[in-house]
């Protein structure tokens, strides 16, 4: 197929093009391209968003409990709840996750949670792309850690059976995993090529809490375990010597704008990061901390709360790398990126949009001003998901209202 006449976001710029498209790849872009074609007048073509942390099924508890202190927020509201989690909640949430993200323009995610067979069941149904790594909690208790792995290496042989989902290792964190546990896990991801997923330094209080236990920031903690497979979530609190470990190291990092200052969290030091040539993607982290799944949005703050400084940190054209480019490169997947050889995963915006007019910018229109509303059409692996905001591989209207109902008896189970 042929998609003909669309504005293309093409090697960081926007341009007049043509794409072929053959199965699931891009084989070709160039000028007037010929065979089937679809017309994409009047439309701008950007590579769809990767979502590099998530936690899908949270969307059960979206609004069920905001504004406190992450403990109080965890503790009182969210892991009660999460005890009583069955595989069918899962399923559900992560559909209507799956809805929210297709709508609002993100085509990969990289999930950690549980009943992860579940994610992967939707994962499949939906037609979009996604990551899924088990969330191992070993809770320094070595019998839940062969549990933990039993299960991630059970996740692991499901993902590789289809083609849109592929796997990491998820360890949960350097304070719900032992060092010999995340040393295991570094060996598998090894033996079997995996990456590996894990949050590092959110909050103050768990920086200080490793401190005190080990007498070391966690990054050197972290110092053995750490490599360019590894990918983190949050990164918040770092010291100029651990921006040094994770540069050697080449490790990856999830940023989690929104997530970080709806808990309080703090602001990870991005423009620093970027100057050391640190890959940084961009996430979303879960509906019961963002309370989002649209990475637009996230894109948007990340790009203003880097600036309080300094107006020219992340500008609009490298704020869009991240969220797309640098998102692949996190995951490990040819997607991210409008190019010959990469994977068809392509949004459609509409250019009569109010929003991204007048056209000046229109990379700077992507980043902070357009509606999401505008993005028409959405593409997954050389397949129409969406078309005129019609998600064509799900009942929309009968999954909400299913999770809605399945949301308030879970929280009164
Ligand atoms: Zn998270």
């Amino acid at each position: 197929m042929i998609i003909k006449n669309g504005l293309v976001y093409y090697k960081g710029k926007i341009v007049k093009r043509d794409i072929e498209i053959e199965g699931n790849k891009i084989v070709k872009i160039g000028k007037n391209l010929e065979g089937e074609s679809y017309n994409a007048e009047k439309k701008l073509i950007l590579p769809g968003l990767v979502n590099t942390h998530t936690h899908l099924a949270m969307t059960l508890l979206r609004g069920y409990a905001d504004d406190l202190p992450l403990n109080e927020w965890l503790e009182k509201y969210i892991w009660p709840v999460e005890s009583k989690l069955k595989g069918k909640d899962v399923y559900y949430g992560s559909l209507l996750g799956i809805i929210e993200m297709i709508k609002s323009g993100t085509t990969c995610f990289n999930d950690m949670y549980f009943f992860m067979d579940k994610t992967a069941n939707a994962v499949m149904e939906s037609g979009i792309r996604g990551v899924l790594n088990h969330g191992c909690i070993e809770l320094f208790d070595s019998e839940k850690g062969e549990r933990e792995i039993k299960e991630s290496l059970k996740i692991m042989k499901i993902c590789e059976k289809n083609e849109r989902t592929s796997f990491m290792f998820g360890p949960h964190s350097p304070y719900t995993c032992s060092k010999g546990f995340l040393m295991k896990i570094k060996d598998l991801a090894n033996k079997y090529q995996k990456y590996i997923h894990i949050h590092v330094s959110e909050t103050k209080n768990e920086v200080e809490n490793i401190e005190k236990e080990y007498k070391m920031k966690p990054m050197e903690y972290l110092k053995d375990f750490l490599d360019k497979n590894v990918l983190i979530a949050h990164a918040v609190h770092l010291t100029k010597s651990e921006i040094k470990i994770l540069k050697e190291k080449n490790v990856k990092i999830s940023h989690n704008p929104v997530s970080n200052l709806k808990l309080s969290s703090g602001i990870a030091p991005i423009p620093e990061l970027l100057k050391n040539d640190i890959l940084v993607s961009l996430g979303t982290d879960g509906t019961a901390s963002n309370n989002s799944l649209n990475v637009f949005e996230d894109l948007k703050i990340m790009a203003l709360i880097h600036k309080l400084k300094d107006p020219k940190n992340l500008d609009a054209n490298e704020s869009l790398k991240i969220a797309t480019e640098n998102g692949g490169k996190a995951l490990n997947l040819k997607i991210g990126k409008i190019e010959e050889g990469y994977l068809a995963d392509l949004i459609f915006i509409d250019l009569k949009s109010a929003s991204l007019n007048p056209e000046h910018n229109l990379i700077s229109n992507v980043v902070y001003s357009m509606d999401t509303e505008s993005i028409k059409d959405v593409m997954i692996d050389g397949k129409f998901v969406m078309q005129n905001r019609k998600i064509l591989t799900l009942d929309e209207e009968k999954i909400i209202e299913k999770t809605d109902k399945i949301a308030k008896e879970l929280v009164n189970r």
